[in-house]
C-alpha cells in the first residue's frame, strides 16, 4: 500500500469527486461515451428498502480519493454504492455520473476489500445498473491521474503577486481568498 498522501493530495482528494462531474463534462463532452469506455448502464428494478446512507465519507489513501455515496446496499454479491440524481431522467446515465459512481465503487472496494460488481444511479424515473468493469475502473484511474496532472499544471502557472504594496491588498476585493495578500 502507498504511504499516506501529503497535504496537497489530501486537499485534492477532498475535492476530487466533486470536481469529477464538471471536469468530465468539459473534457469528455466531445469525446463521446465509447471512446471513454464508459458503460451505458441498464434500467433495473430496485428495492430501496435496504438502502442505507453511509455514516461517514469513504476514504482511499491508496488513491488519494474521498467521497460519500448517497447509499450503500448490502447484497448477496457484496456491498454496492448508489448515487441519487435529481432533474431530468436521461435515456442513459450521463458520463460524469457514471464516473462519479465508479469512484464510489473504487472507494467501496477499498473499504470492504471486495470490488462491487456494479453500482446504481437513481434518477427520478429510472434506476440504472452500471457494471463496475475493469475497463471502467481503468478509465477512472486514468481520469484521476489527468486531474492530478492538471492540478499540478495549474499550480505551476499560478499568477503571483506583482507588487509590494499593502494598501493595494487592503482595498482588494479578492483579499479574503488570496494567499498572497500583504495584509
Ligand atoms: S490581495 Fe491578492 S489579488 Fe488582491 S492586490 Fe493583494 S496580492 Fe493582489
Amino acid at each position: 500500500m502507498s504511504p499516506l498522501p501529503g497535504l496537497d493530495i489530501l486537499l485534492l482528494a477532498a475535492f476530487i469527486v466533486i470536481l469529477a462531474g464538471s471536469w468530465l463534462a468539459l473534457r469528455q463532452a466531445n469525446r463521446g461515451r465509447r471512446s471513454a469506455q464508459l458503460p451505458a448502464g441498464r434500467i433495473v428494478y430496485a428495492d430501496t428498502g435496504n438502502w442505507r446512507p453511509p455514516e461517514k465519507p469513504l476514504f482511499s489513501p491508496t488513491h488519494g480519493l474521498t467521497g460519500k455515496p448517497d447509499y450503500l446496499v448490502e447484497t448477496r454479491a457484496g456491498i454496492i454504492p448508489v448515487e441519487v440524481k435529481s432533474g431530468t431522467t436521461p435515456p442513459d446515465p450521463y458520463p460524469s455520473h457514471v464516473l462519479q459512481l465508479a469512484a464510489y465503487c473504487l472507494l467501496t472496494e477499498e473499504m470492504s476489500g471486495q470490488a462491487p460488481q456494479y453500482g446504481l444511479i437513481r434518477y427520478p424515473h429510472s434506476v440504472f445498473r452500471v457494471d463496475y468493469t475493469q475497463a471502467l475502473r481503468g478509465e477512472l484511474l486514468r481520469v484521476l491521474g489527468n486531474m492530478r496532472a492538471d492540478s499540478r499544471e495549474a499550480k505551476r502557472h499560478a499568477v503571483h503577486r506583482s507588487h509590494d504594496e499593502p494598501q493595494r491588498c487592503a482595498g482588494c476585493g479578492y483579499r479574503q481568498r488570496c494567499d498572497q495578500s500583504l495584509v
